[in-house]
């Protein structure tokens, strides 16, 4: 691996990393090129198809979204999609035993939980940084 595609891929996921929040490849390539000159879209998409290939990252598919990516090894942990800037955040907690849900005779294995509204910037009206 040449010397530039190993400081691309560091500074895709050193942006992953620092983002605290699950990042599509658009976002990822805003975040990266600020360390990378003529870092491409095709690269991030590469190193993020790696990543995930080499499990240091977990692909985050919410309805209707581009998929985003997150690191892999975070504690359980559920999602909140802003409707006005569309950016993904995480949601610390979960509602816990949802089991009394299910259909009876069913077996519940796992579960996803996506809440939707305004994130603290845009509910101030600020304008979003993207
Ligand atoms: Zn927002
Ligand atoms: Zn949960």
């Amino acid at each position: 691996m040449s010397r530039r595609s190993t400081s691309q891929r560091r500074a895709i996921r050193e942006a992953i990393e620092h983002a605290d929040r699950p990042l599509d490849a658009n976002e990822v390539l805003t975040a990266a090129a600020t360390e990378i000159d003529n870092l491409g879209i095709a690269t991030v998409y590469r190193t993020l198809k790696l990543g995930v290939e080499e499990g240091w990252l977990i692909p985050v598919e919410l309805p209707n979204a581009p998929t985003r990516f997150e690191m892999a090894g975070k504690k359980h942990h559920h999602h909140f999609e802003c409707r006005q800037c569309q950016r993904v955040f995480e949601v610390h907690g979960c509602p816990g035993n949802l089991k009394p849900l299910v259909p009876e005779g069913f077996a519940l294995e796992d579960h996803e939980v996506i809440l939707y509204g305004l994130c603290a910037e845009c509910a101030a009206g600020k304008p979003s940084k993207g």
